[in-house]
């Protein structure tokens, strides 16, 4: 690592860095049997308009409304409209015409009674309206959305509800951004698979599990290598095989001061480091770089540490390449409902329960804080982000993300 190397800078200055290396992935054409939880490459706008015709909202009788007024009103009725219905259908003053919900609206009528409220004879050749009738049971042409409308912007993550919509847009093909492949790689001596029998001074290896999830949820591809010993030429065939194989490089673990710190160790012999350590609290030590022209970011080891460093530093990076995709960032203002323990120089990333119960957005601490405690992530709703300086007194206020 160079002496002009950004050492232990702050998070935003990070993530700037960060986005010299931004990836921007190729597109591909997809049918929407496929949509769900891909990234949209281009804004998709409506090929019809929503409803494409005035329709019923109720299944009853279409009617003039004015006719309808002081009932009770006897009417004729002239024929049955059903949804998919191709014909023009019309109706003449005193004649109503019997409708089914998602039908068209026939010509002359302009309102609706729900079938409940009407009654018709046993002849089945006249009803009559115990209510008046409500304009407001029509579904107009267009009112959901218009022909050509931009709905979808590029970088929308299509959740189960978005892909509905671009359905009703008319879409079964789409085009969405090619999931980048993460090569996810654990170091350590120590790591074992969840399965196998721990020998002493072993633990199981829980981060690529996490991270490879974190990595779907953006809408990339991970790919999780084997766990690394804490040997410089084993890991430099991984770094290899992984600059071949993917698109960019997670590790975990390795990246601090020690003398058994391999990532930073190679990094700084055989790769590029464009910085190493930020000023957050848990995870202060990742550095991000690239190995053999492959980005790389070296997260920490300790579990919890590895997550929210991956939430604040790696998800907006892989955003930023798919034009904001991916999950969402969302913040909400919370007050602190105790004192936390914040720091002059670091951005604080407490894991706190949201109490939504009151007036004002309630911030608790999941707990034991400790960087290793996956639980106090798994119990949180969201993260502080207290600003260096922050008091972190009871009732002061900081912005959260949300998990
Ligand atoms: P390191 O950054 O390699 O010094 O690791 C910091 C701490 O995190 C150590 O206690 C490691 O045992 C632990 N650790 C490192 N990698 C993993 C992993 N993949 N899964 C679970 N714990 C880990
Ligand atoms: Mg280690």
């Amino acid at each position: 690592m160079g002496s002009g190397t950004p050492y232990f800078i702050p998070l935003e200055e990070a993530i700037e860095i960060t986005l010299k290396r931004r990836l921007s992935p190729d597109s591909e054409v997809i049918s929407i049997d496929e949509a769900f939880h891909r990234i949209l490459s281009e804004s998709l706008s409506a090929r019809t308009n929503d409803p494409p015709f005035d329709n019923s909202a109720m299944d009853g009788f279409a009617v003039n409304y004015i006719e309808s007024k002081n009932p009770p009103n006897k009417f004729k009725i002239s024929n049955t409209i059903t949804a998919g219905n191709k014909f023009d259908n019309s109706i003449v003053s005193g004649e109503a015409a019997r409708i089914m919900t998602g039908a068209p609206i026939p010509e002359g009528a302009d309102s609706i009674i729900p079938i409940e409220a009407c009654e018709v004879d046993e002849e089945n050749e006249t009803v009559t309206l115990n209510h008046e009738s409500k304009p407001h049971f029509i579904r107009k042409k267009g009112e959901n959305f218009t022909e050509n409308e931009i709905l979808l912007k590029t970088g929308t993550l299509l959740t189960p509800e978005k892909t509905s919509l671009c359905a009703a847009m008319g879409h079964n093909k789409i085009k969405v951004f090619k999931p980048l492949k993460v090569a996810i790689i654990s170091t350590g001596d120590e790591l074992r698979l969840p399965g196998e029998v721990l020998q002493k001074g072993e633990i199981y290896e829980s981060n690529t599990f996490g991270l490879s999830g974190l990595v779907k949820w953006l809408g990339h591809e991970p790919v999780r290598f084997s766990s690394v010993v804490d040997n410089l030429d084993k890991l430099r065939e991984t770094l290899d095989a992984a600059a071949t194989k993917c698109d960019l490089i997670i590790t975990s673990g390795g990246v601090s001061m020690g003398d058994r710190d391999f990532v930073r160790k190679i990094m700084e012999d055989e790769g590029e480091i464009d910085f190493w350590r930020i000023k957050v609290r848990p995870g202060s030590p990742p550095l991000f770089g690239a190995w053999n022209d492959t980005p790389i970011f070296g997260l920490p080891g300790n579990p919890v540490s590895s997550h929210v460093v991956f939430r604040v530093l790696v998800a907006p990076y892989l955003r930023a390449s798919t034009s904001g995709g991916g999950l969402e960032e969302k913040r909400v203002r919370v007050q602190l409902a105790e004192p936390f323990k914040t720091s002059p120089t670091d951005l604080i990333l407490r894991r706190i329960v949201i109490d939504t119960s009151g007036e004002n957005l309630l911030a608790y601490s999941t707990g034991y804080q400790g960087s290793g405690n996956l639980n106090s992530l798994v119990l949180a709703d969201g993260l502080t982000l207290l600003e260096p300086g922050h008091s972190g007194e009871k009732d002061t206020w900081c912005d959260a993300l949300l998990l």
